[in-house]
């Protein structure tokens, strides 16, 4: 209850652009942007990537931060900035994900031309993939409720079309169990995530216990023999450290091996429990977003978390 509504009033702060011009604009909250944030290029966002993987042999997911934008220019901009982190990334042998929101690539201004949009960061990941393991995969993220079957339709499309993609499904949705079934059946490489919005009853699990039962009965799908068969690829993206046992043990089960799925956490949270994870041979992904635009990024791991009150009222007192 305490959590869903302080996710509310985050997700509230992240949308406000009067909000989002002071935090991203006072020096005092910077501290923010470098706890979840690689810094402002797509070549900081590489070099960070670069050292995760020197350092604890941990890959990445890029992502340019931009989300809901409703200006061509800004759609523009945005599709432009993937590119150049698909260009940065042919050029090295990081195994990297990168990762797109259909909002960031004109879902509000004409839903027709985002599928083009998405298509034409594949094919530049498609031409670069070239064996080296530079570039892996453009992943779909989930955004709210009213996106979730175009952005499913949109990875279909593209996965028919022989492009490297992937897809984002969010435990909290009563309607992730069917597709989740649909996407093992496909043979996708599917990342479980718990869900960051605050969806209705009607059409979501809103009670924390609720939406765990619901992970890991996804899990369990995901880890099962017929996903197996088809080819489906797992990935775990939780920072709940009994999840991670419930999938590692559903992988024992099943003869999944280490590296057939993988771990995925975010920049910032709970690092230490990725680094052990790779520690433990698991292979392990950090979501590593870059750009100028971040508090709505920063805001929402702060609404995941009431804990993390004291961060914020850190930064509005200065630092
Ligand atoms: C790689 C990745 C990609 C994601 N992509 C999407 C997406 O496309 N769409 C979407 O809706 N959501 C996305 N999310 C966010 C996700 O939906 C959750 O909101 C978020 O991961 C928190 O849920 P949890 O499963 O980690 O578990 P929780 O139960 O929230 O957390 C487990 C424990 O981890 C710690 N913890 C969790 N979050 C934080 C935090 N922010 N700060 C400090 N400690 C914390 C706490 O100790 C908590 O007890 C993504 C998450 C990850 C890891």
């Amino acid at each position: 209850m305490l959590r869903r509504a302080w996710q509310s009033s985050m997700i509230a702060a992240a949308r406000s652009p009067r909000i989002k011009h002071f935090m991203q604009t006072s020096r005092a909250t910077s501290f923010l942007a470098d706890k979840y944030v690689a810094g402002k290029t797509a070549a900081d966002g590489v070099a960070r990537a670069r050292r995760l993987m020197e350092e604890a042999g941990i890959r990445s997911s890029l992502f340019y931060m931009g989300e809901y934008v409703d200006r061509l220019d800004l759609v523009e901009e945005n599709v432009a900035q993937k590119l150049a982190a698909v260009d940065a990334l042919g050029a090295t042998t990081l195994d990297i994900h990168v990762s797109v929101d259909p909002t960031q690539i004109g879902y509000q201004i004409d839903p027709s031309l985002v599928q083009p949009r998405a298509e034409r960061i594949a094919r530049a990941m498609a031409e670069r993939a070239d064996g080296r393991g530079g570039v892996t995969c453009l992943m779909f993220d989930m955004e709210d409720a009213s996106v979730t079957g175009p952005t499913i339709a949109m990875h279909d499309a593209l996965q028919d079309a022989g492009l490297p993609t992937a897809l984002t499904l969010q435990a909290y949705l009563r309607r992730t169990e069917a597709d989740m079934a649909a996407q093992a059946a496909r043979g996708s490489r599917v990342r479980l995530v718990r869900g960051a919005f605050a969806e209705g009853r009607e059409i979501a699990y809103t009670t924390t216990p609720d939406i765990k039962d619901s992970y890991r009965r996804l899990l369990d799908a995901m880890f099962s023999a017929e996903a197996r068969a088809a080819g489906f690829y797992p990935i775990v993206a939780t920072h709940d450290t009994a999840l991670h046992d419930h999938a590692i043990a559903a992988a024992e089960a099943g003869g999944w091996p280490k590296g057939s799925y993988e771990f995925e956490m975010l920049l910032g949270v709970r690092e230490d429990v990725a680094r052990a994870l790779a520690g433990r041979g698991e292979q392990v992904r950090l979501y590593v977003p870059f750009g100028e635009n971040w508090w709505p990024h920063a805001v929402r791991r702060i609404g995941e978390y009431p804990g993390n009150a004291l961060l914020l009222a850190r930064s509005l007192l200065g630092g």
